[in-house]
């Protein structure tokens, strides 16, 4: 890395201060790249929702090397790395010092409550200059609204790592909005609640969860122990797999998974008080019934059963906001919405190995027909959730690889 590389003072567009864009700035400021990071709220904005949740996967895969040099150069004392942090730690020990520090340097302009609305180029459409090179020396135009309205601004590069948090999927059949969702007005709660502060609403409630990933494991391990100080809250568990829906990995080095899975199947069971299992079923309709919510299940064969809640807790995944990109030639896997490279790579490397195991597939699989365009982070896997920051760490290696190697730019 050297400030004096072929493409120093190149300008790059981050989109989104998650972890992932912040450790891009950091590393293409070090690279010699000028950076603009947007980000539509706060810095860290998509962690912060979940903030009560710890990490199932320890310190030291949470972090970059590049950041820990930073923070220890500015004096402060890094957690160990053998600890699972919260997302709350994660945000205070590490993100928002990191960003306080890269913020003091030149070279970075940090927008937050600047959201970025579309993406294109200056002066070519979609369709204009197909695999010419010509294309890559036409800026990247994007348009952003901020504090002071809406504009336009140029780059030389751009890095989508916006995340997927903005854009939860639906309750309903195949991924459609159930017969009712849509007119609900927030009284579905698409997270994973915080059942001491936040959220704390849900005490003595009747809950309906949906969802059968380990979000949905996570939800049921909060309702669970909120029933120790109140009893009478009551659970009803909807999910579409039939039985026992998680893999309980032998020897799983991350004991928080393997305790959510063992819970999730012994809920699954009908081994947990208060938790009642629906499997093999979706949402089809949910009907306001003055404060409550009745809700129709269905299965495949198409039996319906009804339920009557006071809250709906939708663990069912999120899928990416594709419309920033929709000007420019970013072609998407039909499947997971992920660009095509990555997702095809993703697909071959499946097959119930342990996602812990995964590893970045290398620079070729970040490149998109667009010159000068990446999708980074958790967006970059689309609608499949196996993302993992040290995947993303290792991202960031393999596209300053790309942008260094480049003839186009
Ligand atoms: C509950 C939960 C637990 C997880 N646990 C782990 C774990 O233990 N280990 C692990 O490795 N991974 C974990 N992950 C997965 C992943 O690492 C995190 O989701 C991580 O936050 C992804 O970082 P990111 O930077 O890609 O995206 P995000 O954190 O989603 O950040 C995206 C940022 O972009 C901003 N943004 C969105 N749209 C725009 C726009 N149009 N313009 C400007 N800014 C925008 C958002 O406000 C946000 O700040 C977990 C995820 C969740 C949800």
């Amino acid at each position: 890395m050297s400030s004096t590389s072929r493409f120093a003072n190149r300008r790059l567009a981050i989109i989104g201060a998650g972890p992932i864009g912040v450790e891009t700035a950091l590393r293409a400021l070090a690279e010699g790249l000028t950076v603009t990071l947007y980000e539509a709220r706060e810095p860290g904005a998509h962690v912060r929702r979940w903030s009560h949740v710890r990490f199932f996967s320890p310190w030291s895969l949470n972090r970059s090397a590049l950041g820990e040099a930073m923070l220890r150069e500015a004096g402060r004392e890094l957690v160990d790395g053998e600890v699972f942090p919260t997302g709350e730690s994660y945000l205070r020990e590490y993100l928002e010092p990191l960003l306080a520090e890269l913020d003091a340097r030149p070279g970075l302009d940090l927008q937050p409550n600047t959201r970025v609305l579309g993406i294109s180029r200056l002066r070519a459409l979609k369709g204009d200059l197909l695999a010419n090179p010509r294309r890559a020396h036409r800026p990247f135009l994007l348009r952003v609204s901020g504090p002071e309205g809406e504009r336009f601004d140029e780059a030389d590069l751009v890095i989508d790592a916006s995340g997927v948090l903005s854009t939860p999927n639906m309750l309903g059949p195949g991924g459609l909005p159930a017969i009712g969702e849509e007119a609900l007005n927030g009284q579905v709660l698409r997270g994973i609640p915080d059942v001491t502060e936040r959220d704390a609403d849900l005490a003595n409630r009747r809950v309906l969860v949906v969802g059968d990933g380990h979000s949905a494991a996570t939800t049921l391990g909060a309702l669970t122990e909120l029933r120790t100080r109140a009893p009478q809250t009551r659970v009803v568990w909807a999910y579409r797999s039939d039985g026992e829906p998680f893999v309980e990995i032998e020897g799983d080095t991350l004991p928080q998974r393997l305790r959510l899975s063992r819970l999730g199947n012994a809920v699954a069971r009908g081994e947990v008080d208060g938790v009642e299992a629906r499997p093999g079923v979706f949402v089809q309709r949910i009907s306001p019934e003055g404060d409550a919510l009745r809700v129709t299940l269905a299965s495949a064969g198409g039996d319906t059963s009804e339920v009557e809640v006071d809250r709906i807790i939708a663990n069912v995944g999120y899928h990416p906001d594709t419309s920033l990109y929709r000007e420019l030639q970013v072609h998407l896997c039909y499947a997971s919405d992920g660009p095509m490279k990555l997702a095809a790579s993703l697909l071959a490397s499946t097959g119930g190995a342990d996602c812990l195991d995964q590893t970045s597939a290398g620079p070729e699989v970040l490149k998109n027909p667009e010159p000068g365009f990446y999708v980074l982070g958790t967006k970059s896997y689309g609608r499949n959730s196996n993302f993992l920051l040290k995947v993303g760490l290792q991202q960031i290696d393999d596209v300053m690889t790309l942008i260094r190697d480049s003839q186009d730019v």
